[in-house]
């Protein structure tokens, strides 16, 4: 039994969000504290706690957060400037909430990696 998290609710509408996309198997929304002038969080809406826990069954709904990102950063006007995907997996990851997400933050020059 996988355990609930903020994003569950959202997911559920049982909180409020500022949703941006939604279809059968993603929804997305802006961060709450976002790190970018545009900052959204795609989320499957299976319950999957963390990047160790896709199996292949999950290759589809992966396809549809990359796809989603694409058509966002496209409506959002930051596909051509350009934008930053980020999945964080546990504590070195620094991942806070433990339903897979997708960061995407553009508006902005990115700070180099490492
Ligand atoms: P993580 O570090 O797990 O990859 O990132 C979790 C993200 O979720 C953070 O950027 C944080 O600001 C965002 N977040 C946490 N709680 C909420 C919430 O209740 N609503 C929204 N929209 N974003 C949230």
């Amino acid at each position: 039994m996988v355990e609930e998290t903020i994003f569950s609710k959202i997911i559920r509408k049982e909180i409020p969000a500022d949703i941006v996309y939604e279809d059968d198997l993603v929804l997305a929304f802006r961060d709450i504290a976002p790190q970018a002038p545009v900052h959204f969080l795609i989320v499957p809406k299976k319950d999957i706690p963390t990047v160790n826990d896709i199996t292949e069954d999950d290759e589809v709904m992966l396809g549809r957060l990359f796809s989603t990102a694409a058509r966002l950063a496209k409506e959002y006007d930051v596909d051509e400037s350009g934008y930053r995907l980020t999945v964080n997996c546990n504590s070195d990851g620094r991942q806070e909430v433990f339903h897979l997400h997708m960061h995407l933050m553009g508006g902005r020059l990115m700070q180099r990696m490492g």
